[in-house]
C-alpha cells in the first residue's frame, strides 16, 4: 500500500528565488549566514536556486564566503544581471558615464523629445549610479564561482524606478538593444561554462526566441534554458522552443505569476498540455523576506494545482519534477 506522505516529507525544489528584493536592500558586508542557515536542508527539506540580480549580490556572497563554504549544499547560486538593472552595466569601456546613459536610456515619448531627455540626463549625471564594465567585473573566474546563470533576460516593459526618481520623470526604459547585448554576454558565458540559464522574458517573447535561434544554429553543444514564470503560450513553447536543435528548454512555474487562482485559460491550457518532464517549480521570492512567506507551503500549493489540472498524483509529479531538476542542473 502506498504510504501517504506528509508534505514535510516531500523534497521540494525552488528553481528560482532571490537573495533580496532590491539590489541595495542588503549591505555589502551584511552577514547572510543566519538566512542560509534558516534554509538548511534538515530544517526545510528544500533545494533552492538563488538568483543574483546585480554585482552587489555578488559582493555579498563573496564577503560571506559562500563559494568556498560547502555547508549549504542544498543551495545553488546563479550569476546574472536582471534586465531591470542592466542600465548600470556597460560592454564598452571607452564610453564616458554620460555617453553610456544617453546611449541606453529611452523615454516612452516622441522622438524629438530624446534631445531634451539627453540634456536632462547631462544635468543630473552626478546622481546616476556609476557604470560597471561587464566584461571586467564578470570575468570567467567570477562566473565559475557559480552553479548556473540567472537571473538574466529581456523585459521591454520595465520602467527604471531609480532613474525615474533621479530625473523626476516617469517611463524611463533601457533600450532593447542594450538589454539584448547584456543577455547575449550571459548566453555566451553559459555556453562557455556549460551553465544552465534561468531566464526572464516579459514583453519580449519574439526577441528572446530570435536570439536563442541564432545561437542554436551556430552552436554544436547543448544549452539548457529554464524560462522563469513562463507566461507564453503552449503553442509558442512547442512550435518554437522545443524545435530548437541544441537548446533544451524548460519552464519553472510560480504560485505568484502562473498559478494564482482563478487561473487564466491560457495558463490552464499550458499546464494541461505541457509534458511533465519540462516543468520545475519556483517561488521567485527573496530568501531574506521577513514577511512570513512559507516557501514549502507555496511550492506544495503550486505542485497540487498542477497535479490536479493534469489529473495525476502530486507525489508522483513531485518525483518527476525533482528528476527534471537533477537532469537539468547536474
Ligand atoms: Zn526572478
Amino acid at each position: 500500500m502506498k504510504k501517504i506522505l506528509d508534505d514535510n516529507e516531500l523534497l521540494l525544489i525552488d528553481a528560482h528565488c532571490h537573495l533580496s528584493a532590491q539590489p541595495d536592500e542588503l549591505k555589502e558586508n551584511e552577514n547572510i549566514m543566519p538566512i542560509l542557515k534558516k534554509f538548511s536542508k534538515n530544517k526545510t527539506n528544500l533545494i533552492l536556486n538563488v538568483m543574483t540580480t546585480t554585482h552587489k549580490d555578488h559582493e555579498i556572497l563573496k564577503n560571506n564566503n559562500v563559494f568556498s563554504n560547502k555547508h549549504h549544499s542544498n543551495i545553488k547560486f546563479g550569476v546574472g544581471i536582471h534586465p531591470w538593472y542592466c542600465y548600470r552595466y556597460s560592454l564598452n569601456s571607452n564610453m564616458t558615464k554620460l555617453n553610456h546613459y544617453q546611449n541606453i536610456l529611452r523615454i516612452d515619448s516622441y522622438t524629438e523629445e530624446q534631445n531634451t531627455f539627453n540634456e536632462l540626463i547631462a544635468k543630473n549625471i552626478e546622481k546616476f549610479p556609476s557604470v560597471i564594465n561587464l566584461e571586467t567585473y564578470y570575468n570567467d573566474a567570477v562566473i565559475s564561482c557559480y552553479d548556473f546563470i540567472g537571473e538574466v533576460g529581456l523585459d521591454f516593459s520595465a520602467n527604471l524606478l531609480e532613474i525615474s526618481d533621479i530625473l523626476n520623470i516617469r517611463n524611463v526604459k533601457v533600450s532593447p538593444k542594450h538589454q539584448t547585448d547584456i543577455l547575449k554576454f550571459f548566453i555566451e558565458k553559459a555556453i562557455y561554462h556549460n551553465f544552465v540559464l534561468s531566464m526572464h522574458s516579459v514583453n519580449a517573447r519574439l526577441d528572446t526566441y530570435t536570439i536563442l535561434k541564432e545561437y542554436d544554429e551556430a552552436m554544436s553543444k547543448c544549452l539548457k534554458i529554464v524560462f522563469h514564470s513562463y507566461t507564453g503560450t503552449i503553442e509558442q513553447f512547442e512550435q518554437q522552443y522545443l524545435k530548437l536543435k541544441h537548446t533544451k528548454t524548460f519552464m519553472s512555474l510560480s504560485g505568484y505569476i502562473n498559478l494564482k487562482k482563478p487561473l487564466t485559460k491560457k495558463m490552464t491550457k499550458l499546464i494541461q498540455k505541457i509534458d511533465t518532464t519540462k516543468i520545475l517549480l519556483e517561488t521567485d521570492v527573496p530568501i531574506n523576506t521577513d514577511r512570513g512567506f512559507d516557501f514549502r507551503s507555496d511550492l506544495a500549493k503550486s505542485l497540487k494545482i498542477i497535479a490536479e489540472l493534469k489529473n495525476i498524483d502530486y507525489v508522483m509529479l513531485n518525483k518527476q519534477i525533482n528528476e527534471n531538476y537533477n537532469n537539468i542542473f547536474s
